[in-house]
């Protein structure tokens, strides 16, 4: 007798043991989907992002990608026009599948690799066509971004959400689909799934008028004939940008007409479509005061603490000035005025100095660790506490993080002194330096033969880490594991924590979860705050996932295989 269980975890994984309708009948619920279920064919999907060269993995704290205006110029060069130019709306991507004409999934991209199918939301938003008519009403494949307008945002969702774009993302996911009758569907993309080795020529324009035949509100798009008159296209849309109502963060340029690629799987298709990154937005602001904290490797790492602005709807009241190199090229001090952007609409950045001054930046160094009050060590372009005591916090971090995971994970793993052992002879001197230790990296230590060495490596296997894990592991004050599920369970996915990085709408947000606290609030906050470099670089090979997969229509949360390719544009 097969368990529930047994059957539901080789679901998971992608070798389902019996035909869904067998699931049916025998465990009663679940499971109606027609798809089969296969990590890595989400993960070979096509996708708009990567002709840009943006990596989908990770949370999105990295820098999105797209070219630079050189990088474009380049590709022309290898593309030759007419092109088609359209707006890159800065919302979330979803793909419409109709079936003899019926919208019957919207699959987004999920968490990890996970496709999660949002059409029970996607039916509430405002320009959904659920029915296609003739002679549309066939299989095909609409792309489609989610967007909430900006007044909308102002209006409605301003407390809840940091941006308009996470708003849509929440609008979006959510399980009781409240806020989804405030999304708007930008259509960009169709794909005739019944078609797909029809030997003629892909028609951007004729792409874009099919959309509108259809009765799809199509995104703003322009024939150009020249590079030139891309270049006036993207001139156009930076004008326009602040009032058009909604946020875009580029424009997507495509040949008029390129053969449509036999095989996709691999993902190294011509670049026959490129998404050109607008700038960042900035905004001017100035230098309060500069402190410095306490961060990996005992390095001690400037902060400007500036007058609070608003940049793409968060409030910014502090922003790293990573080294001293960089506060030389800045040539910053208090009371400067700067401009400020938050690039990838994450991250806080100084982009230039507007006061230049010419005294030296050594003025700002600090005599003494602000953690353990001795003297520091400069060593360009790093300040250093070399206090041991102070470094044996950086080792009670690297031991929590080992622990939380061998516990979550019930890996035998190996003591506190093998980490003890690593720390001293400089392996690790943070918990990401756990990853990219070598066999060839510890066979020269005393004492750790081939099972222990085994043992160490192995670590780096567990890559997939839940939230309420994730954040126990970085041993910030107050926060243990009951603590970390309850902040899990409020945002969901680190991503979305991260989102929300400005400190008083994280700070409100926090201080809503029940049983939490203030205290706590602020210590999180701080411990993030303190510990970016930890799990910056952690981030680089783990992947923190929700602690729960999504709830809802029976595909939520299911890996999805397509069984055609689909081709995006
Ligand atoms: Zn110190």
């Amino acid at each position: 007798m097969m368990e529930k269980h047994e059957t539901d975890k080789a679901y998971e994984e992608g070798h389902p043991l019996m035909t869904d309708a067998e699931y049916d009948t025998k465990f009663g619920k679940n499971a109606t989907a027609e798809y089969v279920n296969d990590t890595s064919a989400w993960e070979k999907m096509p996708h708009p992002d990567k002709f840009g060269g943006a990596s989908l993995d990770k949370i999105s704290v990295i820098v999105g990608g797209g070219f630079n205006f050189s990088e474009l110029l380049d590709w022309s060069r290898v593309h030759y026009g007419p092109y088609c130019c359209s707006y890159k709306y800065d919302g979330i991507s979803v793909n419409l599948i109709y079936e003899d004409g019926v919208l019957k999934h919207a699959i987004t991209k999920g968490a990890g690799n996970l496709g999660e199918d949002i059409l029970r939301n996607v039916l509430k938003m405002k320009n959904v066509r659920s029915v296609l008519f003739k002679p549309f009403d066939i299989n095909l494949s609409i792309k489609a971004e989610i967007m909430i307008d900006q007044q909308t945002f102002e209006e409605v969702l301003k407390n809840r959400y940091v941006n308009a774009r996470n708003g849509a993302g929440g609008a979006a996911r959510a399980y009781d689909g409240e806020n989804a009758h405030h999304c708007s569907l930008k259509y960009y993309g169709v794909v005739f799934l019944d078609e797909l080795n029809a030997d003629h020529d892909y028609d951007e324009s004729g792409k874009f008028e099919m959309l509108q035949e259809m009765g799809f509100e199509h995104v703003v798009w322009k024939q150009a004939s020249s590079i030139t008159d891309v270049v006036n296209f993207y001139n156009d849309v930076l004008d326009k940008r602040a009032s058009l109502g909604y946020e875009i963060d580029g424009i997507v340029v495509t040949r008029q007409t390129y053969p449509i690629p036999k095989h996709v799987e691999n993902g190294d298709r011509p670049r026959y479509s490129v998404a050109v990154k607008l700038p960042y937005s900035e905004k001017r602001s100035r230098i309060v005061d500069i402190i410095w904290q306490n961060g990996m490797k005992g390095r001690i790492t400037p902060v400007a603490i500036i007058e609070p602005i608003e940049l793409s709807g968060a409030t910014v009241s502090r922003v790293t000035l990573k080294n001293l190199d960089e506060i030389d090229r800045l040539k910053i001090a208090i009371g400067d005025e700067i401009l400020v952007s938050r690039r990838g609409d994450v991250i806080p950045n100084i982009e230039s100095n507007l006061t230049k001054r010419t005294e030296s930046f050594f003025n700002f160094i600090p005599a003494s660790c602000p953690s353990c009050g001795k003297l520091v060590s400069v060593e360009r372009p790093y300040v250093f506490c070399r206090n041991s005591a102070c470094s044996s916090k950086a080792l009670g971090d690297i031991k929590t993080w080992v622990n939380t995971i061998k516990d979550h994970f019930n890996y035998r793993g190996f003591a506190d002194k093998r980490i003890e052992q690593l720390y001293d002879s400089d392996l690790i001197k943070d918990a990401s330096d756990l990853y990219s230790l070598t066999q060839y990296d510890l066979i020269l230590l005393p004492g750790i033969g081939e099972a222990v060495s085994e043992d160490i490596l192995d670590f780096a296997k567990y890559t997939e880490i839940p939230f309420s894990v994730f954040l126990t592991g970085l041993n910030i004050e107050g926060i243990n594991h009951k603590m970390a599920k309850l902040v899990s369970e409020r945002y969901e996915t680190f991503g979305n924590l991260i989102e929300s990085w400005d400190k008083k709408s994280l700070y409100l947000g926090l201080q809503r979860i029940n049983g939490f606290g203030d205290f706590r609030a602020l210590a999180l906050i701080e411990g993030l705050d303190a510990k970016h470099d930890t799990w910056y670089g952690l981030l680089e090979y783990i992947e923190v996932i929700p602690d729960k997969k999504p709830k809802g229509d029976v595909l939520r949360g299911k890996k999805i295989l397509y069984y055609r390719y689909i081709i995006t544009a």
